[in-house]
């Protein structure tokens, strides 16, 4: 089969009545996306996901949302129908113990960006983003707390998290090929533990930050102040705020010098697990009970991100201070939570 490289030209930049793609808008991060490209004024924004309408954690007035699965081309095909950006953020994901137990899950998000990335190109999208993780890391490389920060080149040679890396490794492959073979413009960023207020924060698919808010506030509710930390709490990780991850999702997408390439986007204030609770009990004014469980999912022992390359690139990272970050997320789950005790629907994940 024939496919013609395009003639790359430097592009305006975009319209504000040009078509934006977004897909997993159902979910937290491309949520929050959506959200903050209507903020910008653009006028024509078509959101996706597989979950109905009603589980979406944000639904931002004035925009097109679509309840489609884009893990099937022809459903690729239809939302991308004159799109000028398509941002890429829809996966069957989780926190810790849903990509340790739903490898085959993880693995099957093969199919979106493989579809999105054709249909994209198909229509002439102008430009591409993936969502890609810092799962795509050799692991080899993050087996001690006191890890040595990961930078961009350490994706290779290749070792990546069992499934739902692998999966994030050849996806990013797929968007450097279109770009060197087909011409179009692909952006990649890795994501390290985005956290933020309207994110999944109950039913299995948290991740840390979320699930840790979530235990002290039920524990305040019910009196009952015992925790149990997965692991022995001293594994070490950095966590990224939403509103910083929407604002680099912007700034990498536009930036051609970062066409094709793979760039963390993370925070490099580094955590355990311990002193990320700690912080969430100063918040809520609570002391808790520690219990370890050492054979749950705890990944591996220690991830950072090197932000040398983003800040030579963008002279920017990630900035938010964690404390301030986490007040947030703890104030936006609590009130979740309320909500839901008041009998009304919420979304979770
Ligand atoms: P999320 O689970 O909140 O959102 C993902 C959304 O994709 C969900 O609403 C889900 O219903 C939707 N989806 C899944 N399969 C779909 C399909 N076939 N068709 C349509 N929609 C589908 O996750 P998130 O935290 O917002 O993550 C967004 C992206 O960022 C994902 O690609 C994820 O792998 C990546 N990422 C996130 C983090 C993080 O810390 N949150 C870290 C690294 C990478």
């Amino acid at each position: 089969m024939e496919h013609q490289k395009r003639i790359v030209e430097k592009d305006a930049p975009c319209k504000k009545d040009d078509l934006i793609v977004i897909t997993g808008a159902g979910g937290f991060i491309a949520g929050n996306l959506a959200l903050s490209f209507k903020k910008k004024g653009f006028t024509r924004i078509r959101v996706v996901d597989k979950k109905p309408l009603y589980e979406w954690y944000l639904r931002v007035p004035g925009v097109e949302s679509l309840c489609l699965d884009v893990s099937e081309a022809a459903n690729c095909r239809r939302v991308c129908e004159g799109a000028v950006e398509v941002y890429n953020l829809a996966a069957d994901m989780g926190g810790m113990g849903f990509i340790e137990r739903f490898r085959v899950e993880c693995l099957r998000s093969i199919l979106i960006n493989t579809n999105m990335v054709e249909a994209a190109y198909q229509a002439g999208a102008r430009r591409y983003f993936f969502a890609s993780s810092a799962c795509a890391y050799n692991t080899l490389l993050q087996q001690d707390p006191k890890v040595r920060a990961l930078k961009e080149t350490d994706a290779y040679p290749a070792m990546a998290e069992r499934g739902y890396g692998w999966e994030k490794l050849i996806s990013e492959m797929f968007c450097e090929e279109y770009w060197h073979e087909r011409g179009m413009k692909t952006a990649i960023a890795r994501f390290h533990n985005v956290y933020g207020p309207h994110g999944t924060w109950d039913g299995g698919r948290e991740k840390a930050p979320a699930a840790l808010c979530r235990k002290v506030i039920e524990a305040i509710a019910t009196g009952k102040k015992d925790i149990t930390i997965w692991g022995n709490g001293e594994q070490t990780r950095s966590f990224c705020y939403i509103d910083d991850c929407v604002k680099g999702i912007d700034m990498i997408m536009h930036c051609d010098k970062l066409i094709a390439t793979p760039i963390n986007l993370g925070s490099s204030e580094l955590v355990s697990i311990n002193t990320l609770l700690t912080k969430v009990e100063k918040i809520a004014g609570v002391k808790m009970n520690r219990h370890y469980d050492l054979n749950a999912p705890q990944g591996v022992a220690g991830r950072n991100s090197d932000n040398t390359f983003i800040q030579k690139i963008l002279h920017w990272e990630p900035n938010t201070k964690l404390d301030k970050g986490l007040e947030a997320t703890y104030t936006w789950i609590s009130e979740q939570y309320q909500r839901r005790k008041a009998g009304q629907r919420v979304g979770i994940g």
